[in-house]
């Protein structure tokens, strides 16, 4: 037929293209690993990942190699984005807190051939080095002054930068091509990569945009939190060039008081990270009693939020806090948690307790919950199994994987969820943590958040224990806020009232902490096997006493 509309590929390279054309002289600003904070504009991103793609052509590389990075958010990583994906080459951003050992496995598996640094990880580099076989260069991201000693036979970013011209015109790819590549953080067996196409990344990037996803535009000052190598900072280096809005990368510096200083000196409206970052700012805010004056709105997830955080957050400092729910396998936004207009004259509790949720789907992903069997289950809030996901930006099988991890078009997420009849999202547990207690379900995150609520909690986490008679029965491991003291007793009385009575945990651990994941989550593997036989109460009996953080 003719007439039809033109056939423009969605490229990744024409995201950082429209901010130049049309977003100019909109400000990125970077808190440098250096120490400083470093400011230009989307014309100059620009230019300067047009002179990396010609350094990229001059270390050899051909379409299809891949490219790896070790490096916090910063500008110059937002260049290596572009460069890479925008000349067809993968971008494949490592996460530098998972084991030296398990990096050097994902650098071997990927087979990438050059790889870029910060400063901060040439120590964890040179460890690595000897194990990686495919590496042909490294590339430190500073310039020459900032070359350390021991870094000899390493690459200078700034050199090749400047040896470059940026005459260099981004090729018209199919749109099918490979642009990024991401390993998940394989706390079950060894890590599995999720490969990223220019058009799902393009349209990953329209959809956070939505109002009902992160509501991103030209008027924000936007500060991912959330690391460039944790699912590519949830997909917000193309977002923010897509609307024009200004970009904050905060660099290493990640403890409350950075953030906060950060945050105000750059007027940051909106931003993204998990929740223990929000944690350590909460508690920065209320010990130096400070406020984020500019901050409006925060988007939270990669793990369950707790009901606490949110209410922290908006009832006593006014910020607006979204649940959101994704993972590497889906780009990777699924769902964000947003009011419906017949919600609006709830009261105040009753739209509180829909926004606790992982919130509605995003244009583009469709969800199902099913049985065992795979039989779909109903919306109706209480029914839960296994959710399944599909969509334009969910893989459809792993990078170099045989077998396709799809159940008839759908993919598993390992996530157990109930749905509403509104179509919100709970996740009650991921699949291997659910307590199941005489063949029946308890979800783990319901009494985290309780236990959570409790003003002396500062973190908990639920796991399953062996039990003769049940199989399973919930074990909570709390971490007291400083200064805060707590009986076993009193904390177990705190759920009465709150969930049906064979649910509420039958022992509690005190532990000063809990161990995370690299990519800040509970690490309820290493919880598992370190309480996994913890004597139920018959046999701690007598160890019921007060305990003081
Ligand atoms: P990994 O944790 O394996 O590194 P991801 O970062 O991709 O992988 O994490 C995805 C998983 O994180 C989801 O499958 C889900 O279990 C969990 N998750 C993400 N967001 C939320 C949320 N808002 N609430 C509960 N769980 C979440």
């Amino acid at each position: 037929m003719r007439g039809l509309m033109m056939e423009m590929p969605l490229l990744v390279s024409d995201l950082i293209r429209h901010a130049d054309r049309h977003h100019r002289d909109t400000p990125i600003v970077s808190r440098r690993v250096e120490g400083d904070l470093h400011r230009y504009t989307y014309h100059d991103a620009h230019e300067r990942s047009r002179r990396a793609a010609n350094a990229l052509g001059k270390l050899g590389l051909q379409p299809g190699d891949r490219v790896a990075t070790l490096a916090w958010n910063g500008y110059r990583h937002f260049e290596i984005y572009y460069a890479v994906a925008g000349s067809g080459m993968v971008m494949h951003t490592v996460n530098p807190r998972l084991f030296p050992e398990q990096i050097a496995w994902i650098l071997n598996d990927a087979k990438d051939k050059v790889l870029f640094l910060d400063l901060t990880f040439l120590p964890l580099v040179q460890k690595i080095l000897p194990l990686c076989k495919h590496l042909k260069h490294l590339v430190l991201m500073t310039d020459r002054a900032h070359m350390p000693a021991g870094a000899e036979g390493l690459l200078c970013y700034e050199d090749l930068l400047a040896a470059e011209t940026d005459a260099f015109e981004w090729p018209a790819l199919d749109e099918n091509t490979a642009c990024g590549l991401c390993y998940t953080s394989g706390t079950t067996g060894n890590p599995k990569g999720a490969l990223y196409s220019h058009r799902s990344t393009v349209l990953h990037a329209y959809a956070i945009c939505l109002p009902d996803a992160m509501c991103l535009s030209a008027s924000d000052s936007a500060l991912p939190v959330v690391p460039m190598f944790h699912a590519n900072a949830w997909g917000l280096p193309f977002a923010a060039p897509l609307v024009g809005a200004k970009l904050v990368f905060p660099g290493a510096a990640l403890d409350g008081k950075s953030l906060h200083a950060l945050f105000e000196s750059e007027r940051v409206s909106f931003s993204a990270g998990v929740p223990t970052v929000w944690g350590g700012l909460i508690q920065y805010m209320r010990e130096n009693r400070v406020r984020l004056t500019t901050l409006k709105r925060t988007i939270i997830g990669g793990a369950p939020c707790p009901p606490a955080m949110i209410r922290a957050l908006e009832d006593e400092f006014g910020i607006e806090v979204n649940h959101a729910w994704g993972m590497t396998e889906m780009s990777p936004l699924g769902s964000v948690c947003k009011l419906k207009e017949k919600h609006l004259s709830l009261p105040p509790e009753e739209r509180r307790a829909i926004r606790e949720k992982q919130g509605r789907v995003v244009f583009g992903v469709d969800w199902k919950i099913v049985d065992s069997e795979g039989r779909d289950l109903p919306w109706d809030g209480k029914a839960f199994g296994d959710l399944h996901v599909r969509g334009p930006w969910v893989v459809s099988g792993y990078y170099e994987a045989a077998q396709s991890p799809l159940i008839d078009g759908w993919f598993p997420t390992g996530d157990v969820a109930t749905i509403d009849a509104d179509g919100f999202l709970r996740i009650t547990d991921r699949s291997k943590d659910v307590v199941k207690s005489g063949g029946e379900w308890i979800s783990s995150i319901a009494l985290e958040n309780i236990a959570m609520a409790h003003p002396a909690v500062q973190e908990a986490a639920v796991i399953a224990c062996r039990h003769p008679k049940w199989d399973e029965r919930p074990l909570l491991i709390a971490v007291l806020k400083p200064g805060q003291q707590l009986a076993r007793e009193e904390l177990i009385a705190f759920y009465e009232g709150k969930v049906a009575k064979w649910w509420i945990p039958d022992d509690v651990v005190f532990a000063k902490e809990l161990p995370h994941t690299a990519t800040g989550k509970l690490m309820k593997t290493a919880l598992r096997e370190q309480y996994r036989d913890h004597p139920l109460p018959a046999a701690t009996a007598a160890s019921s006493g007060k305990v003081v953080a």
